[in-house]
């Protein structure tokens, strides 16, 4: 078996190559979609193919994501996972549900089953209904996401207006009963031609019940903890190679998740490191030279935190002022530039909070391959690029509250 994943955000890319790699497969990760040319699975299990089209227009998202397909299928990957974020970021008109339909119509796959569940992030599902923590979905920090607000948290009604075929659920009781009886639902909920199933799941062991149950289909989605079981389902040898390869130097933490989490581990550092933080009004005014100037006054080595993350209110000041995603793309450019920036002074070590802003920082640098190494926290391995550069792409919400200042001690100590 050879698995082909499309991930819709680059840190949701390297959150399910982490995942797979501590299942003890090889994992190759592309960044963006490769060229015709390039070849896949090379002594690899699973070829991750990182794309950003969380909040891109649907037809853009559906297009990327078919050309994706497109390759990994010409690459002889036989089992695709579609992966996307554990809080099911998406809006009425998608992405989730439109690029599931067209990967299904590429692949003729009749059903595939939706599940966010990452047990060990606390995410759940039950009844159809998605929490973080023990709150539902639409009254976590969700809520409050600039570009995708989940304000609801019932994934059936989530998924309906994103789809044209219908839904339907799994739910807890069933997946409780075992393997067997989450076929026999799926097969009965195919009769009635309910295409697209949610399935509930609560612990690790109701991920296991369902990557068994649905090992045959050609396409299942969610997020990377239902991705988990696939190296042991499929008989993959832990990998104990152990990458190695010499590092370079300079650390460097660029935060533009907004997220809770986020925001506390950017108020921690704060208290430990040098930290700066970037305003949108100011960045539209006076550019990006004041923090690039700053950043050449800091010690090399050490790492130092440049972040635009702030709170509910500043974030809808900022979008009063440009627009939601104008806000974001200011941003985000910022970032990236200071990135690019980063690089060209010789640093070396990068930190990046933020899904959407991983997406931007990473493409700003031109990289497209990326390795896997070891984890920080569940979901956020460190990645490994060409030229002795370290990555590690944090979700907004992931991670303990000291991340930042634990993240750079992870790493191996041999330094070029
Ligand atoms: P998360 O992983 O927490 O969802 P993302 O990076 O995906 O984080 O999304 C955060 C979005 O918010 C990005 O587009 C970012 O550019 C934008 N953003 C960051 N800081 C601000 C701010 N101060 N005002 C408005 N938007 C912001």
């Amino acid at each position: 078996m050879r698995l082909g994943a499309i991930a819709d955000d680059f840190t949701g890319a390297t959150d399910l190559a982490g995942l797979l790699a501590r299942g003890g497969a090889r994992v190759s990760l592309r960044v963006g979609l490769p060229d015709a040319s390039v070849l896949g699975f090379q002594g690899a299990d699973v070829e991750v193919v990182a794309l950003k089209i969380r909040t891109l227009p649907k037809d853009q998202a559906q297009s990327q994501s078919k050309a994706a397909l497109k390759w990994l299928q010409s690459q002889k990957a036989d089992r695709f996972f579609w992966k996307y974020c554990s809080t099911f970021d998406s809006t009425d008109v998608g992405n989730i549900g439109p690029v599931s339909e067209v990967l299904m119509q590429t692949l003729g796959a009749a059903q595939t089953i939706y599940c966010p569940a990452y047990p060990e992030n606390g995410r759940f599902v039950f009844m159809g209904h998605l929490f973080v923590g023990q709150m539902l979905l639409s009254n976590s920090s969700m809520k409050d996401h600039p570009l995708t607000p989940m304000r609801d948290a019932n994934l059936l009604r989530l998924l309906t207006p994103q789809v044209t075929g219908a839904v339907g659920l799994i739910d807890r009781q069933i997946v409780a009963l075992g393997v067997t009886a989450v076929q026999t639902r799926l097969a009965e909920l195919a009769q009635k031609n309910v295409t697209h199933v949610v399935i509930d799941a609560i612990c690790t062991d109701d991920l296991a019940t369902i990557a068994t149950a649905c090992k045959d289909m050609l396409l299942i989605t969610g997020g990377s903890a239902l991705a988990m079981p696939w190296p042991a389902l499929n008989g993959v040898w832990p990998n104990q190679a152990g990458l190695f390869q010499p590092l370079g130097r300079g650390a460097l933490i660029l935060a533009g998740s907004c997220s809770e989490m986020t925001r506390a581990q950017v108020a921690d550092f704060a208290q430990k490191g040098p930290s700066l933080q970037l305003d949108p009004h100011d960045l539209s005014q006076n550019g990006v030279q004041s923090a690039k100037e700053w950043l050449g006054a800091q010690a090399f080595d050490a790492p130092k935190l440049i972040y635009s993350s702030a709170a509910p209110e500043q974030v809808a000041k900022a979008q009063s002022q440009f627009g939601a995603q104008a806000a974001g793309a200011l941003v985000e450019a910022a970032l990236s530039e200071l990135a690019i920036f980063a690089r060209t002074m010789g640093y070396h070590r990068f930190l990046v909070a933020g899904g959407e802003t991983s997406g931007a920082v990473i493409t700003a640098l031109g990289i497209s391959q990326l390795d896997i190494g070891p984890e920080i926290a569940p979901g956020v391995p460190w990645t490994y690029g060409a030229g002795g550069l370290a990555l590690a792409l944090k979700s907004g919400n992931f991670g303990e509250i000291d991340f930042f200042s634990k993240a750079f001690g992870k790493l191996p100590s041999h330094v070029t």
